[in-house]
Order: C-alpha cells, then sequence, then structure tokens
C-alpha cells in the first residue's frame, strides 16, 4: 500500500508519467486509409473482391485480406444486400465456412465493405483445372463432404445458401475448403421453410432446383439439389461447366425460354451425365443425394415439405 501511495503521489507530481486510459479498438473495425488495394480477386454483377493489405504501420507487415464491395454506380437496394450478407457471414462460425474478419466504413456511413480472410489458392473453379494431377479422387470426394458439412451447419441455422456452386468454394489449402459467396442466402426461420424469391434477374438458373424454376421457391433442400451439380463440377475438375452441358442438351434458345426448357428437360428426368473418370458407385450417390436431402430435411422440419422434391 504504501508503494501505491508512492506512485500516485509521483503521479501527482508529474502529470506527465500518469498513464493514460487505453482507447478500446474494435479489432473488426477497420480504417479506410490503412486498407492498400493489391489485386482484383473476382467481379460479380454487382461487387467485386479485392485482395488488400491492411497496413496500419505502412510498413508492409500488415495482413493480407479479402474486401468485398459494390461496384460505385450499384443501388441502395442492392448495398443493402452486402449489408446483408455482412450481418450473416458475421454470426456463422465453422471450418468449412469462410471466416469474417469485419467491416471497413467509408465516412458518413455509406459505402460498407466486408472484411474477410483470404484464401490464397482461390475457389475451385480456378484451382482444380491447374491442379488436375495432384488431385486424387478421394480428395475430391473430401471436398465434397465438407461442403455437406458446412452446408449441414448453414442448414441448422435456418439458412438456405441459394449459390452453391464450385465459384464459390474457396480452398484454404490442398486439402481443406470453405463455403463462401453469401450473396444470395436467406434467411428460412420466419418463413414455413422455404423462402420466395421476388428479383431472379440474375439468377445461377442451372444451378436450380425445378421448385426453385417454377416457383420460385427455396428449400433447404433445394441447397441439396445445387450441391448435386456442384459434384458434377468438382468431378469434372471444373472442366466441364453445367451452363454449357445444360445448354447443349436444351439447344438454342434465348431469354425465359431457357428456363422453360430447362424446366421441361429435369421433369423429363434427364440430367447431366456422368463425369469421365467418376466410378458408377459415386454416379449413384450423387442420383441419391437429392433424396438423401430430402430425407434429411424431412427428419429435421417433417412439417416443412417441398412439394416437387418428392419426385426427383
Ligand atoms: P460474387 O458475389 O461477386 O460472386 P464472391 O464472394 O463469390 O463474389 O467472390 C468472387 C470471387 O472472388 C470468388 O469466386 C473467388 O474467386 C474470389 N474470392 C472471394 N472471396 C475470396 C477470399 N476470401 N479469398 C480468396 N479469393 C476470394
Ligand atoms: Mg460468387
Amino acid at each position: 500500500r504504501a508503494i501505491v501511495r508512492d506512485i500516485d503521489m509521483l503521479e501527482e507530481k508529474n502529470p506527465s508519467i500518469k498513464p493514460k486510459p487505453t482507447t478500446e479498438v474494435d479489432p473488426t473495425v477497420f480504417e479506410k486509409r490503412f486498407l492498400k488495394t493489391i489485386m482484383e480477386l473476382g467481379k460479380g454483377h454487382f461487387g467485386r473482391v479485392d485482395l488488400c493489405r491492411y497496413d496500419p504501420r505502412g510498413d508492409r507487415t500488415g495482413e493480407l485480406v479479402a474486401v468485398k464491395s459494390l461496384k460505385p454506380e450499384t443501388c441502395e437496394e442492392k448495398s443493402n444486400n452486402l449489408s446483408r450478407e455482412i450481418d450473416i457471414l458475421k454470426a456463422l462460425y465453422h471450418e468449412n465456412i469462410v471466416k469474417y474478419k469485419g467491416i471497413c466504413q467509408e465516412e458518413g456511413g455509406q459505402a460498407i465493405k466486408l472484411i474477410m480472410e483470404f484464401l490464397p489458392l482461390g475457389s475451385l473453379t480456378e484451382y482444380l483445372p491447374k491442379n488436375k494431377n495432384k488431385t486424387s479422387l478421394s480428395t475430391l470426394l473430401s471436398y465434397s463432404i465438407q461442403i455437406c458439412e458446412g452446408m449441414d451447419y448453414l442448414g441448422s441455422r435456418n439458412y438456405i445458401h441459394r449459390d452453391l456452386a464450385a465459384r464459390n468454394v474457396l480452398l484454404e489449402n490442398d486439402h481443406v475448403v470453405k463455403i463462401g459467396d453469401f450473396g444470395l442466402t436467406k434467411s428460412i426461420k420466419d418463413n414455413e421453410g422455404y423462402y420466395i424469391v421476388r428479383d431472379d434477374d440474375v439468377s445461377p438458373v442451372f444451378w436450380y432446383a425445378p421448385e426453385c424454376l417454377t416457383h420460385c421457391k427455396f428449400y433447404l433442400a433445394s441447397d441439396v439439389w445445387s450441391f448435386g451439380v456442384t459434384m458434377y463440377e468438382i468431378l469434372t475438375y471444373c472442366e466441364k461447366n453445367p451452363v454449357s452441358c445444360f445448354k447443349e442438351m436444351i439447344g438454342k434458345t434465348q431469354g425465359q425460354m431457357v428456363v422453360l426448357r430447362l424446366v421441361q428437360l429435369l421433369k423429363d428426368g434427364k440430367r447431366l451425365p456422368r463425369p469421365e473418370g467418376c466410378p458408377e458407385p459415386t454416379e449413384l450417390l450423387m442420383a441419391k443425394l437429392l433424396w438423401i436431402g430430402f430425407l434429411t430435411v424431412f427428419w429435421r422440419t417433417s412439417k416443412f415439405l417441398p412439394p416437387s422434391v418428392s419426385t426427383h
């Protein structure tokens, strides 16, 4: 106690040595002036993802981060979408889901950016064609299982991803994948087990289940269909594109007719072909996936049955 009293007296005599209260720093708030863009990682319809270095010390020792932002001309509705994507990602914690790091907000509160961990190997679409030789079938299947684990977690939080595709699955390293891009993700918590989408101008229709195409209705099980298409991409090392594959099957057509023909094709029981080198048991598994997905959803939320899934 005597020492403390001595220190207090010393501090009173020399105010300059008094420790200043440290201002609390929120590690999830990134300051725009310290965020240096290095290169573009990807570009979507409304936004872009850049590789940046967050370098508060200005000596290039700062960490690398992936930054998602909207194109400057984007309307308010789309900027709300990014805010929603941020709120969703912020609350997700799973080893197969890309990690949220924080936000960067410009002065005046406008133009919010999403800061994520940077995954240097990029998405499966970029990685697989280049690394065919060192990626075995069992690794491809391990990626598929990891995607299931991430999706299972997402479903347990009552979210439908709505954009599951190889381009949105990122690699942490040669053995670990993570689901990204929650831009189209919807919550079904307050709905009846499905979500009705109003604006479908940029929908990845070739990844969509029939009920999404015909009624714009999205169930947890609709993601299972997209997972089947994603697995097709993975097993073809992303060298086959479901878009061109389906387009070849439906023949030359444009606009709304594309979706109508696609629906008819699926109703006729036509599916993407078995990927080259994919053994029969895996093909069987892919055919059964929708059924398994259906059963899982049935088991979890037996009162919310998607009407059309049972027929596929
Ligand atoms: P969009 O909504 O525009 O599709 P995404 O979140 O899918 O945005 O990102 C677009 C692309 O940017 C991805 O396909 C991937 O190639 C790259 N990308 C996105 N996030 C990361 C990340 N965290 N690390 C590395 N690359 C990324
Ligand atoms: Mg994407």
